[in-house]
């Protein structure tokens, strides 16, 4: 098994496990605090069993389901969307990021991510 790095999140600096594929993630702590654009508090989850990705905005009653939200975590921009095997995975968004561009957004932190509606969900 190949040596891996050492991994501590970016928001918080806490030690976590490192994962190849999302070498840059934030730790539940951190993605707990995760706001949209206006600073209103976002709560993530998966939509079923399989995964899937879906968010609330704190103070609404509507869920919606899409591909992964850009949101702010330390008031740094963050992409949020499901984990390869369930879950939920934030990362630092950067333009030349390579975790894969968002296809919706639900704040107006990067307007030319957003290409789709967002799915409301009962
Ligand atoms: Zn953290």
């Amino acid at each position: 098994m190949p040596e891996q790095p050492d991994h501590f999140c970016p928001g918080c600096g806490v030690e976590r496990t490192f994962h190849a594929r999302y070498p840059w993630h934030f730790c539940d702590d951190c993605c707990r605090t995760a706001v949209d654009g206006e600073g209103r508090k976002i709560h993530t989850f998966n939509i079923d069993l399989g995964g899937g990705f879906g968010f609330r905005i704190e103070g609404e009653t509507q869920s919606y389901s899409c591909g992964g939200i850009l949101a702010k975590i330390n008031n740094r921009p963050v992409l949020i969307r499901d984990a390869y095997m369930g879950g939920i995975v934030a990362q630092p968004w950067t333009t030349c990021s390579t975790a894969g561009t968002p296809n919706r957004t639900h704040n107006s932190l990067l307007p030319d991510a957003t290409k789709d509606v967002l799915r409301p969900i009962k």
